[in-house]
């Protein structure tokens, strides 16, 4: 069967990567986590104590940032793995502020179409469908509702044990989708031939189900 590329992006926390990560599984595909780049980046400037506001300081720091994301899911920053601590909330904000410098996105962007050639793989982000993989053969974005969105999250942080505030999440994300869609550089945007998916009253089965139907028609 021929393996495609296939770009899911969408708005914050709208359930990508669990979607991603499913139907990477099922076909038995590549996963690349998008995001986690971004705060990678991020992480890296608060290390270094460079604000995020500072374009040439952050730009600065890209040549000393090495990348890894393994097969077993973990992302590891100059040898670190650091998988857990780009979840932080200061890190998403973060992550949504540098990822609107040109040279961050083309440090990144560049990677990613490398990790992408060849195809069999799945991407989840912003951008991937309008800018990284313009080409691919599916082309998804995932929404939610924001209470639906900021709700998921929440329950989620509460299984994990982390102290959780809805309201909060849900300015959190707005801010962050506010950011996203209206940045100059490859806002968030669904591309034209994209398949929007409104998963606010589908459980996760249902989505996987669509996308995987999605994909027989392509391959
Ligand atoms: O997907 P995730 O929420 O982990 O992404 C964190 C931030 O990284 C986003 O809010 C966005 O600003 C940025 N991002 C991006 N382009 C991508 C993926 C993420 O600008 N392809």
């Amino acid at each position: 069967m021929k393996r495609i590329s296939i770009a899911i992006d969408g708005p914050a926390a709208a359930g990508k990567s669990t979607i991603a990560k499913l139907v990477a599984k099922n076909l038995n595909y590549t996963y690349i986590d998008t995001g986690a780049m971004y705060r990678c980046v991020a992480f890296y400037a608060i290390k270094k104590k460079v604000n995020f506001e500072d374009e040439e300081g952050i730009s600065k720091l890209l040549k000393e940032i090495d990348i890894q994301m393994l097969p077993d899911g973990t992302i590891h920053l100059n040898q670190e793995d650091v998988t857990s601590f780009i979840r932080e909330n200061e890190v998403s904000m973060g992550a949504s502020v540098v990822s609107k410098y040109q040279s961050v996105r083309d440090f990144l962007v560049a990677k990613q179409r490398q990790m992408a050639q060849g195809g069999g793989v799945i991407l989840d982000g912003r951008d991937i469908g309008t800018v990284v993989l313009k080409d691919a053969e599916l082309k998804i974005y995932q929404i939610a509702s924001i209470e639906c969105r900021a709700m998921r999250r929440h329950k989620e942080n509460i299984e994990r044990g982390i102290v959780s505030d809805l309201e909060a999440i849900k300015e959190e994300i707005a801010m962050r989708d506010e950011q996203d869609m209206n940045r100059q550089i490859s806002p968030l945007k669904k591309a034209d031939d994209a398949v929007e998916i409104d998963t606010s009253d589908m459980t996760l089965d249902q989505v996987v189900a669509r996308v995987m139907n999605l994909v027989s028609q392509r391959v």
